[in-house]
């Protein structure tokens, strides 16, 4: 087959023809027409959260993580104390990054299928004063749930603590507004929801905190600070920039523009979602989460109870069928997910629907039930 198999996981996506051909040339990383590029990304970027009079944007190599990292080192003081609410695996995972940089960690669990309420944040912040920063992941794309944003900001500034959020699969979908809920840090990433390609991050960083985050970092690769400043003297990256993954998403964000911006790409995304659960709803299937918890961005799938099922197998079906289905992550229950984002529609995913029923026959599975 050489058609592309349409991606439906988490990232890399599904990215347009017009995306993927905007890489067929090289660029200089010291040239002028590559740095223009780079500074029209950035401030499209910065219109994405209404971010232009509060915050800066500082692009970072690598893959999501990277930044995620990067905006603890930059954001975070050395002796600083970060509060991690906690309902899965992103959120395991910017724990784990803070600790291994020598910040201390707390981590308040919270059941993986229900969002982290922001009430509890606020006891949390009230009976320990030295938590210095939350770390909030906007969709926990483990499970897909969405936690909210706005109110533990509000929370975070009642109590005077500073906010570091983890918006990778939400940025460019879920609306975001720096005008109205206040972050310290806000991260993102080139192949998620701007349907660019994977290889570069984004930290938002408030004007207000940045002077203060000179020397923060233990690392110099990591240091988001002084790539800003270096990026504000020369208009370079400090070191050699993913140029093709910087073209593909400045074509990736016109397009995103022309589409009619966030509100148009989530209405895109929920017909997907709706598309996707209605369908696999009809084929016996139960989503893990209770709908109104769930962002339209990645869905968790119980796995059918019947015997033959193996995921292997279910996986090389639907792939041999042009889709690619992604594991489920989580450790008690048995399940798999599928993205609703990507440079896809509604019809994507009935014909994914349909893959995921012809597979069930071939496997000899009269129906997507769970066990009960
Ligand atoms: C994709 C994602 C990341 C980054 O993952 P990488 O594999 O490093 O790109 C981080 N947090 C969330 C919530 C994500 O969805």
């Amino acid at each position: 087959m050489d058609r592309d198999r349409i991606l439906l996981t988490p990232g890399p996506l599904t990215t347009t023809l017009r995306t993927k051909l905007a890489m067929l040339k090289d660029w200089g990383s010291w040239d002028a027409d590559f740095n223009a590029i780079t500074a029209r990304v950035r401030e499209r970027l910065l219109a994405v959260v209404h971010g232009q009079d509060s915050h800066v944007v500082v692009p970072l190599q690598g893959s999501g993580t990277f930044s995620v990292e990067a905006a603890v080192a930059t954001v975070v003081p050395r002796d600083g104390h970060v509060l991690v609410p906690d309902n899965g695996a992103y959120c395991k995972r910017a724990a784990k990054l803070s600790q291994m940089m020598g910040r201390r960690v707390s981590v308040m669990p919270v059941p993986e299928d229900r969002p982290v309420r922001a009430a509890e944040v606020a006891s949390r912040l009230a009976a320990d004063p030295t938590i210095t920063h939350v770390i909030l992941i906007h969709c926990e794309t483990g499970t897909g749930v969405e936690n909210p944003l706005a109110a533990v900001a509000a929370v975070c500034e009642q109590h005077g603590r500073g906010l570091i959020v983890d918006a990778m699969s939400s940025f460019a979908a879920l609306p975001i507004d720096a005008r109205t809920t206040r972050f310290d840090a806000l991260i993102a990433a080139s192949g998620k929801c701007l349907e660019g390609v994977p290889g570069m991050g984004f930290v938002f960083i408030r004007k207000a905190v940045l002077e203060a985050c000179a020397g923060n970092s233990q690392s110099l690769a990591m240091d988001l600070h002084d790539q800003h400043v270096y990026m504000g003297k020369t208009g370079q990256w400090r070191f050699t920039p993913p140029t093709h993954v910087v073209a593909a998403l400045a074509e990736a964000v016109a397009q995103f523009d022309e589409e009619g911006g966030q509100p148009a790409r989530l209405a895109r995304y929920t017909a997907n979602y709706q598309a996707l659960t209605e369908g696999m709803a009809a084929l016996g299937f139960r989503p893990f989460l209770a709908p109104e918890v769930q962002a339209p961005i990645i869905v968790t799938f119980h796995a059918p109870a019947h015997p033959a099922y193996d995921f292997k197998r279910f996986y090389e079906g639907a792939k041999a069928r042009g889709f690619v289905l992604y594991p489920g992550k989580l450790t008690q229950v048995e399940t798999f997910r599928v993205g609703c984002i990507g440079a896809i529609g509604p019809n994507e995913m009935r014909q994914a629907v349909h893959a995921v029923a012809l597979t069930l026959q071939e496997m000899g599975i009269a129906d997507g039930r769970p066990q009960t």
